[in-house]
């Protein structure tokens, strides 16, 4: 399911639930235009306030980052996808929940407070926090507000100073569901939108402690693992990429090749996202039986920089997954092509592997055609394994090496020569991904799959 087709089936979810309970066409009939402001406004407070946090309940749920949510959404790229479009709409929500509550001044300014209706009721325990449960609501509010823009304008605020306040937004929802808890009327407590209410606060609010407590990635899906080898790949640390083997424990179930883990090789660090660069059971086992993978990690930024001289065999890793979807495969009828950018081939040499003789490979594998684009040829460390892997790979796999330092860049033309129905399967650059989706929306029978992760 497209993320824009899920907001939208929860945005109307949650508007129908509050349709059932407010009526709000049944309920305007008040022929005096003041009367029917203050009801308009009413309705306004109440729909937006239920859009907000109906949506920032979805955004606590979806940071738990279950594997199951892969399914419907396609892959947890997705997932993030909903999980930051949702915080968006949550914020876009509480904006115009605020502007309601703020006409007030301007209703009574032009129309008086003869014809406002009477404070609605609450539950009962709550009659004595509204004035609390208001604070907390413009509070986060405003917090809120201040850590969306945060996370749209992304040069205020580097990435790794942005994880560590974007961990404030548990806070935040638990002051907001309290603030709604003890601000809904009672009327909105009537079933469906009652038993919805329940629902999302009761599971947001677990989700929020969850992940206070530090538990999101742990438990079932997180495996404690050791650094088993590691080699540079190449003559320059800190330049060159780093080739981590990974003995896994016997709670490691495997993976599909394409698949990526999130690795904490530094508890104070956290958690960093690497494709698995190894098809299951193609860099044998370790003495004591345990299933390796592997990682190729480049350093793109100062602590994937500093990795070489932190990492020894022995120590230990979290591995925390596996997760994606990003298989290689489409349909029979379109010809399938790889697309990899620098270390974006990781998964193809996963997807490489699982095609050579000997092991089990997947049903149903059609030829592929790679295009790998490397800043330099000649220096490339993985080229040589890239060559030999497309060379035996059954089906098989033509290679088509793009040389920056020669000049050869992918062009749209190089896909084109492969026919008009094509299967595109990008891993790379930002930028690479970007080119290739502006030329499909020209192309009709192109289906580009691309695990578009924005963990911001
Ligand atoms: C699904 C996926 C698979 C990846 N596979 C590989 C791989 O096989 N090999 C490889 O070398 N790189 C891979 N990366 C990129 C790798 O995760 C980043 O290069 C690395 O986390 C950068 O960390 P840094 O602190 O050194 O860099 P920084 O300069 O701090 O960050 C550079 C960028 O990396 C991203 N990033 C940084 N930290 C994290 C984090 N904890 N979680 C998510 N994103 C983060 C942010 O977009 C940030 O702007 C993958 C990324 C994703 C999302």
């Amino acid at each position: 399911m497209r993320v824009p087709v899920a907001l939208g089936i929860w945005g109307l979810l949650l508007t129908l639930a509050w349709v059932a309970v407010a009526g709000p066409f049944a309920e305007v009939t008040s022929s005096t235009e003041p009367a029917l402001w203050w009801q308009l406004r009413q309705h306004a407070l109440y729909l937006s306030g239920v859009w907000s946090i109906g949506m920032m309940s979805l955004v606590m749920v979806l940071s738990l980052r279950r594997p199951w949510m892969e399914r419907p959404l396609g892959g947890m790229d997705q997932v993030y996808r909903l999980h930051k479009w949702a915080g968006i709409a949550a914020a876009v929500a509480a904006v115009l929940h605020w502007g309601a509550k703020e006409s007030s001044g301007w209703i009574k300014d032009i129309w008086g407070t003869a014809a406002r209706p009477a404070r609605d009721a609450v539950l009962s325990w709550a009659v004595d926090w509204r004035g609390v449960a208001k604070d907390f609501g413009e509070w986060a509010f405003y917090a809120l507000l201040v850590l969306v823009i945060l996370t749209l304008w992304q040069r205020l605020l580097p990435y790794k100073p942005w994880r560590r306040v974007h961990r404030v937004m548990p806070v935040l929802y638990v002051l907001l569901a309290f603030h709604s808890l003890a601000l809904m009327p009672l009327s909105l407590w009537q079933l469906p939108m009652g038993a919805l209410m329940a629902v999302l606060l009761t599971l947001g609010t677990a989700a929020a402690l969850w992940s206070l407590a530090g538990r999101i990635g742990k438990g079932g899906n997180s495996h404690k693992a050791q650094v088993h080898a590691v080699q540079l790949l190449g003559a320059e640390a800190g330049q060159d990429p780093l080739e981590v083997l990974c003995a896994m424990p016997a709670s490691w179930k495997g993976h599909h090749p394409g698949q990526f883990v999130f690795a904490s090789f530094d508890g104070l660090e956290g958690p960093h996202p690497f494709t698995i660069a190894s098809a299951p059971g193609s860099c044998g086992a370790a003495p004591d039986g345990r299933a390796l993978l592997r990682l190729v990690i480049k350093p793109l930024g100062d602590y994937t920089r500093a990795l070489h001289a932190a990492l020894q065999p022995g120590q230990q890793v979290r591995i925390e997954g596996p997760y994606g979807q990003f298989d290689g495969q489409g349909a029979c009828a379109r010809a399938q092509i790889w697309v990899a950018g620098g270390v974006g081939i990781t998964p193809f040499l996963a997807l490489l592997e699982a095609r050579q003789k000997g092991v089990i490979k997947p049903e149903n594998l059609q030829p592929a055609h790679l295009h790998y684009c490397t800043r330099n040829a000649a220096q490339d460390p993985l080229l040589a394994r890239l060559q030999s892997l497309c060379a035996s790979a059954q089906p098989a796999v033509t290679l088509q090496v793009h040389d920056a330092a020669q000049g050869q860049y992918l062009r749209p033309a190089h896909l084109l020569e492969h026919g008009a129905a094509l299967d595109i399967w990008v891993c790379g650059p930002a930028g690479l991904g970007q080119v290739i989706h502006r030329q499909a929306r020209q192309q009709r029978g192109w289906h580009v799959h691309q695990e578009a992760f924005q963990m911001r």
